[in-house]
């Protein structure tokens, strides 16, 4: 693949932020574009101090139709990586047409100033989430689609609008990356998840549990139909999830003189989970990061979290067969990388950093 330029929406994000060193370390030309409505500055001040390497900023709500059109139109992307969104299931419960507006209109935005423009290559962040309760383990992408709440269903809706826009427009490429539970940080230490309050999700709880933050891990169900009774997950490094999204990138570039039948016709929409294949329980979770970080996290049992399931994994075969990618990090590298960037950070990123 040549060196494409890449809008990365929702780039200054936990993710968003992994996926930018891994695009700028492939030689790749980004803007980000960034409300900062859940990120700081000083996340994207570290990228560039991590690859050594320049990218525009746009600080702007996707939503801002006119700002949006002036950024396609001015930076002209060949592909594009769409983070930008919120994320909390609660709140999302809690204020629906918040989430619907955000997730769901802000796409619409984007969606619109690109189809004035050349590009149509087109990476979208959905969720495992989707699949609601399964019906059978592990989750291939064929598994039917049910949400359970809000925040899901944005994301289905998200995946139907980027289906049907392939369906009418021929020229699309758009891959739908159902993520699993992604965990970790750079090795650096230097970027990691910084959620603002108390954290909703196992790995951030955990850390701040470790660095004295917070007393104990609350362990949510412990008479769950799974080997220890704790939920089961498949967590899935945030470097290698990085990672899939340059392969996802990359697939999107269609070769039509390697490729029979195509006259400049993208690849459609098709959606790749994004897993490692394995199931980890939250017991399993907890001792693995004692032994990498040297600390006790106390253990609470707690009631069931309402809406949570038994256990979730993937069948990643697809994202091997046809992105030639797999997750390579294991559950060390997960505990070990999220605890040096903890440790360093105890508190996240500094307000004042630029
Ligand atoms: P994050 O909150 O750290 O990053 C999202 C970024 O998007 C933030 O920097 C935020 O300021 C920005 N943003 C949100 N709405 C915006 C808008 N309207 N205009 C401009 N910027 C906006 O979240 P993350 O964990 O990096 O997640 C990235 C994407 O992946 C999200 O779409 C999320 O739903 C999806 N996802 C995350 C997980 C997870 O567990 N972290 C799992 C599955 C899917
Ligand atoms: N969990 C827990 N205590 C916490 C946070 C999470 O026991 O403080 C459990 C949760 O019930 C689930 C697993 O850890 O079984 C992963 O939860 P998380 O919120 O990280 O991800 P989810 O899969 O729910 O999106």
């Amino acid at each position: 693949m040549g060196v494409l330029r890449i809008l990365v929406t929702g780039g200054a994000g936990y993710i968003g932020t992994h996926t930018l060193v891994e695009v700028l370390a492939a030689g790749h030309e980004a803007h980000v574009i960034d409300n900062l409505g859940n990120s700081r500055p000083a996340a994207l001040a570290r990228v560039r101090q991590l690859t050594n390497r320049g990218f525009g900023f746009t600080r702007a709500d996707l939503r801002d139709q006119e700002a949006v059109a002036a950024l396609v139109a001015g930076f002209r992307p060949e592909a594009v990586i769409h983070f930008a969104g919120l994320k909390a299931v609660g709140e999302s419960v809690a204020d629906p047409l918040g989430y619907f507006d955000n997730n769901v209109a802000g796409t619409l935005s984007l969606l619109r100033a690109l189809r004035e423009s050349a590009c149509r290559r087109f990476v979208f962040s959905s969720s495992a989430t989707v699949y609601g309760d399964p019906d059978y383990l592990p989750i291939d992408e064929d598994h039917p689609r049910r949400v359970a709440n809000p925040y899901g269903r944005t994301k289905l809706q998200v995946e139907e609008i980027l289906g049907d826009l392939a369906r009418a427009d021929p020229s699309w490429s758009i891959a739908l990356l159902r993520y699993f539970n992604p965990v970790g940080a750079h090795p650096s230490g230097r970027i990691g998840e910084d959620p603002v309050g108390i954290p909703n999700n196992l790995m951030p709880f955990i850390t701040q549990v470790a660095t004295g933050r917070r007393a104990a891990l609350n362990v949510f169900g412990t008479d769950y139909d799974t080997p220890d009774g704790t939920g089961v997950r498949d967590y899935i490094h945030v470097t290698d999830l990085a990672r899939a999204h340059l392969a996802a990138v990359d697939w999107t570039v269609v070769d039509w003189t390697v490729v029979d039948g195509g006259d400049g016709a993208g690849r459609g929409c098709a959606a790749f989970n994004l897993g490692t294949g394995r199931g980890t329980s939250v017991l399993e979770m907890a001792r693995a990061f004692e032994e990498v970080s040297g600390r006790e996290i106390p253990l609470v049992r707690a009631p069931r979290r309402r809406g949570d399931v038994a256990s979730c994994y993937a069948d990643p075969g697809k994202a091997l067969r046809e992105l030639g990618w797999r997750a390579e990090l294991g559950l060390a590298e997960m505990c070990a990388s999220s605890w040096h960037w903890q440790s360093g950070n105890p508190e996240g990123y500094p307000e004042d950093e630029l």
